[in-house]
């Protein structure tokens, strides 16, 4: 079978954002922009399950600006086979990001689609749910492991408070969370492989699908800055503290 694995640019999870004087958003200007960590952690998946001989082909795909060519570049280069950049300059909302997803998975017949829960930047964690119902495949979200029987994967979901065991029939959609793998670091030597594994462009127009905004953001702002702390003397010192504080009673 087929794995798709949609893999969206962000800023880097270690780049401090910053917020732009007029409050319309972050400043990405000469900022380092990388792979969500969370698709990082679905392309290790796909490639643990081709590993595994359940999966033939990886595909990456990612819609956005023509410089999302280096994200899935470094998807090929930790071992996806082929890519496919959906290019658009515009901010693309999760529900457009998942008709077009949808057409691919039309078009490429994936028997799963692994995603991330969540892309970094915008927190919507939305897309694989979408997609999920745009395709009527069932979802198996927030995976913290994925084990594919016959026709059937097994998705252990983090949920409040434990673990959820869920069986879904192939073909499903599965979102990627923290603790699911460690993904792998791409060696030279496959840097160099995957500047020659094929990589289609195709315009974000030739899917049809309406990439208007429907929201609109309205104010962006740095979180409060936190207090400095005071040392205490001693433990009745603290204790006094915390009941001033509400903590202790
Ligand atoms: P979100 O719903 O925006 O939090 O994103 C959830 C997941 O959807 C991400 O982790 C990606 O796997 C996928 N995704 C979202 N936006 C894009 C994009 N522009 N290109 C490729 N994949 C995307």
């Amino acid at each position: 079978m087929k794995v798709l694995v949609p893999v969206k640019r962000v800023i880097d999870y270690n780049v401090r954002p910053r917020v732009k004087a007029d409050g319309s958003g972050v400043d990405l200007a000469n900022v380092k922009m990388s792979m969500n960590p969370f698709d990082e952690i679905a392309v290790e998946e796909a490639i643990r399950l081709k590993e595994k001989g359940h999966a033939e082909e990886i595909i990456a795909v990612s819609i956005g600006p023509a410089k999302a060519q280096e994200t899935l570049r470094t998807a090929l280069a930790m071992g996806a086979d082929r890519a496919i950049l959906v290019e658009t300059d515009d901010a693309v909302e999760p529900l457009a990001v998942a008709k077009i997803l949808k057409a691919i998975v039309d078009e490429e017949q994936p028997g799963l689609v692994v995603m991330g829960k969540q892309a970094i930047d915008d927190d919507s964690n939305q897309t694989g749910q979408m997609l999920a119902a745009l395709t009527g495949r069932p979802q198996g979200t927030f995976a913290s492991k994925v084990e594919i029987e016959g026709e059937k994967v097994t998705v252990v979901r983090e949920v409040d408070g434990g673990l959820e065991t869920v069986s879904l029939s192939l073909p499903a959609i599965v979102t990627t969370d923290l603790r699911l793998n460690e993904p792998r670091y791409a060696s030279l030597p496959n840097i160099m492989k995957a500047k020659k594994k094929p990589l289609d462009v195709k315009p974000a127009a030739d899917f049809g699908v309406d990439l208007t905004p429907r929201l609109k953001v309205l104010k962006v702002s740095e979180p409060p800055v936190r207090q400095a702390g005071v040392q205490v003397g001693s433990v009745d010192e603290l204790v006094a503290k915390l009941k001033v504080l509400g903590f202790v009673a």
